[in-house]
């Protein structure tokens, strides 16, 4: 554990301004938007965890945190709300996350409002991030009649061979700030159709995101007859918390998102109880240019995933792997369109680069593109910018660095809009720096030629959860399972049949007959007395 997870580390604390606690305009608009969701922070409310608004550094709420001995309370509520919810038919536990689709639905522009405030993201993908909770929903509700198993050819007469899933317990689900709804809906609303109870806590840079998205949840189960109480309860904490969860024997399934160190920590705390992982960690995602590739599309493709978020996504673009024959023109056309991203408050609707989250996150964009000059890379943009209005905001342009080869940086997820320019010949070649990090999320090729599409997509080339072709690295859909291998995790949050992270298996042999016979054809013959 070390001082970047906790909000209130010294460095943080000297940013403050000294009015953090008088009303900001953001932080106005921030309360307002509880006020319209119907939500009160209530008791939630303390001295222990400041709250920023990366748009301009300005406070917007003080909190208090909860401590590890409050999350043994929760996880005992949550314990009781399980044997209740998991006898519930799964259909009308997918009611449940009906009606909160409902609810998210009718409130999407006050919650992408507060989600943009909060994490810093442009509006229009905070709009996108509030779409794929109410997308996750309806995929959840769909998928609450579809919890099948397999029936299976016995070997023995008059035998049936069966697999049912049953509700697997409590979820603790760790989320990071770069995504502070939709990671949390993605396992949420499976694991409640599935019939377990939830616990989140989400980053401390975004609780207030979090106690909006769960408030909502907690209104929809206080209507909801059948809903128990403390289903779903959140854990305003920071990494001490994540760790109370990942220890705690109660907890059944730790689903995790966030940085591979993060990830090290509580895979171990995990494997030591056996308990069952979900693993969504660091990515280090790669695009291979073609010659062949429709330029202009792979510029348009590259330049949102590079830049959206700020380059804080999972599935940025990091490297980008061109062909020597392009590859100076290509540039040329980089650097030339990052230069006309407009870069400002995301509350405006023409800004396309946002803030980063906060100086740290500036201060590890810096100390990378020093390494990357040091390691013969050639840098254009990555300057802090002076915005209007926004002195404690760390608004900075994104970066380009031309590198000689995948150096020590260049392998690194360095979690900042820096876009690792490297040149190659041969497919073969492309390939092997695609996949020679530690890394294994995302990927892509733009080309035009079916032999090369169709071998990076096969096991001979991209070693990443997720392999793309003429379309960027970023911007999944939920209906595809999510994650990546290597040290990104392997799990899969959601998506295809990952709900099967979130239920147990069991097997089930039934014998109809009126014989005992012994699978393998073990002979086991008792002298019985009828
Ligand atoms: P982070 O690891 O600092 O924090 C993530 C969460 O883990 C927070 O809630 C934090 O409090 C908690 N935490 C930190 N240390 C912990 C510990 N030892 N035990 C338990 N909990 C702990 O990450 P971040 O800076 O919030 O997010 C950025 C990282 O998340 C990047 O590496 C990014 O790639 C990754 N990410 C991955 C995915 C994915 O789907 N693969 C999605 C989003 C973000």
């Amino acid at each position: 554990m070390t001082e970047k997870n906790f909000m209130n580390a010294p460095e943080n604390i000297a940013k403050i301004p000294s009015t953090a606690h008088a009303a900001s305009p953001l932080a106005e608009q921030a309360a307002a938007t509880f006020g319209q969701l119907g939500l009160s922070l209530g008791d939630r409310l303390g001295a222990d965890l400041p709250v920023f608004s990366p748009i301009d550094g300005s406070g917007l709420a003080t909190l208090r945190m909860d401590t590890p001995g409050d999350v043994d309370a929760m996880v005992a509520n949550a314990r009781t709300a399980f044997a209740a919810w998991k006898l519930v038919p799964a259909p009308h536990r997918g009611e449940l996350v009906r009606r909160y689709g409902a609810l998210v639905r009718e409130h999407k522009e006050a919650l992408s409002l507060l989600l943009s405030i909060e994490n810093g993201k442009i509006l229009t993908e905070a709009r996108g991030e509030v779409q794929e909770v109410i997308d996750i929903c309806e995929y959840a509700v769909g998928l609450s009649r579809q919890l099948f198993g397999l029936t299976i050819a016995s070997e023995r007469p008059e035998h049936r061979l069966t697999e049912y899933w049953h509700p697997m317990g409590v979820l603790g689900l760790i989320s990071a700030f770069n995504f502070p709804a939709a990671v949390w809906a993605w396992g949420t609303t499976v694991a409640l159709v599935c019939g377990d109870s939830a616990i989140w806590k989400p980053s401390e840079k975004t609780p207030l995101t979090a106690l909006a998205f769960a408030g909502l949840l907690e209104k929809a189960a206080a209507d909801y007859d059948l809903a128990p109480d403390h289903l779903v309860q959140v854990v305003v904490g920071d990494a001490r918390c994540g760790t109370a969860i990942a220890d705690h024997p109660d907890v059944a399934i730790v689903s995790a998102t966030g940085s591979v160190r993060m990830g090290q920590d509580v895979a171990v705390r995990l494997a030591r109880r056996f308990a069952r992982p979900v693993l969504e960690l660091g990515g280090n995602n790669a695009a291979i240019i073609a010659p062949s590739a429709d330029l202009d599309l792979a510029l348009r493709g590259a330049v949102f995933a590079a830049t959206g978020t700020c380059g804080q996504r999972c599935t940025t673009l990091r490297r980008l792997i061109v062909h020597n024959s392009i590859r100076d023109a290509f540039v040329q056309r980089l650097i030339a369109t990052f230069a006309t991203l407009r870069i400002g408050s995301p509350l405006d609707d023409a800004t396309h680069v946002g803030p980063l989250i906060d100086r740290m996150a500036f201060d590890g964009m810096q100390r990378a593109l020093e390494q990357a000059r040091a390691e013969g890379g050639i840098v254009h943009g990555g300057e802090r910018l002076d915005i209007a209005g926004a002195a404690d905001g760390y608004y900075v342009r994104p970066a380009i660095a031309e590198m000689p080869g995948q150096t020590a940086i260049v392998r690194e997820e360095t979690f900042a809009p820096i876009l690792y320019v490297m040149g190659y010949d041969t497919l073969d070649e492309a390939i092997a720096l695609q996949n020679g990090v530690s890394q294994g999320l995302s990927s892509s090729i733009f080309t035009s030629d079916v032999r090369e599409a169709e071998r990076f997509q096969s096991a001979e080339g991209s070693d990443c959860g997720i392999v793309n072709v003429n379309i960027g690295t970023s911007g999944a859909e939920i209906g595809g399972a999510f994650g990546g291998e290597k040290v990104t995790g392997g799990g899969r949050v959601s998506g295809s049949d990952s709900w099967k992270n979130y239920m147990r298996r069991a097997t089930a042999t039934v014998n109809y007959s009126a014989s005992l016979p012994l699978a393998q054809g073990v002979k086991f013959d008792l002298d019985i007395d009828p």
